[in-house]
């Protein structure tokens, strides 16, 4: 199976991936519906919506906080790491990602497409402002801060750049991401459900044109019935192995 999937990547002409929260389970960013994904007594999904925040901004903050302090202590596993590789060699064209935890960039991936917003990057609620906490060296004292966040352009509630259930994707990322699908003659795709839309249409695009897809999950998702190989286990496990095989074949 590996031995196929390698064969294909090397034969590719434009392969891109597809990644979903499982890639970082191995980093201890906890999955929404994995086992450890309870927090306090709230489940991530009624949480992470516009509705909760309006009802109630301090309990949704003070999720996103720990999640934040949680994917600040995460470093990139072995499955980041291999993909950065795989483009590194001219083989990986992009990597169009739901995840908001900035391991791909961490890892050393170049073209990333966010399809569900940064969990380090906040916007205001009422006008255009937004920031990169990263990027202007605030993320630490926001984390630790127990005040709700505001704008400092207009004094409004500040929120995550995220895409909350119930919201829809931003307009950019989703036509490039579509672009990238439609062109692609390979996409791997690792540690996704595939329950969530219209993310989870890249990999039935690929296929439609005639690609090629190939799933990394430790279980069976809503992908794995159009994939064409199906590598079952730890995608910090299969990555690497995979890399180094097409590695070989080069
Ligand atoms: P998901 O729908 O992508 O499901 C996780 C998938 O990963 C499952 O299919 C599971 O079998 C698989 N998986 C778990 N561990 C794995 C491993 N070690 N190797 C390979 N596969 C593994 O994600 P979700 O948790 O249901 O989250 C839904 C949405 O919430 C995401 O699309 C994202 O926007 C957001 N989210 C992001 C992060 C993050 O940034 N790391 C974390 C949680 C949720
Ligand atoms: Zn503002």
């Amino acid at each position: 199976m590996l031995g196929h999937a390698s064969k294909i990547l090397v034969r590719s002409r434009f392969a891109i991936a597809f990644t979903g929260a499982g890639i970082s389970a191995e980093s201890g960013v906890p999955t929404f519906r994995g086992s450890d994904g309870l927090w306090k007594r709230y489940r991530p999904e009624e949480l992470a919506t516009p509705e909760a925040f309006k009802r109630n901004p301090n309990l949704v903050w003070e999720f996103y906080k720990w999640r934040m302090r949680k994917i600040l202590e995460a470093r990139p596993n072995p499955a980041h790491y291999a993909l950065a590789e795989l483009e590194r060699l001219g083989i990986l064209k992009a990597v169009i990602t739901q995840n908001v935890d900035d391991l791909h960039r961490e890892a050393g991936s170049k073209n990333i497409v966010e399809l569900h917003g940064n969990i380090f990057r906040v916007k205001c609620t009422s006008c255009n402002y937004k920031e990169n906490l990263k990027e202007s060296g605030r993320v630490k004292g926001f984390v630790e801060s127990r005040d709700l966040p505001k704008c400092p352009k207009c004094g409004s509630l500040l929120r995550p750049d995220v895409v909350w259930f119930g919201e829809p994707l931003p307009r950019e990322a989703l036509d490039k991401a579509f672009r990238l699908a439609e062109k692609a003659d390979v996409v791997i795709v690792v540690g996704t459900s595939g329950l969530v839309y219209p993310a989870a249409y890249i990999p039935y695009i690929v296929k439609e044109h005639g690609g090629k897809v190939i799933e990394v999950n430790v279980e069976r998702s809503g992908i794995t019935p159009i994939a064409d190989v199906f590598l079952r286990g730890k995608a910090g496990e299969i990555l690497p192995e995979l890399t180094e095989l097409v590695r070989g074949l080069r």
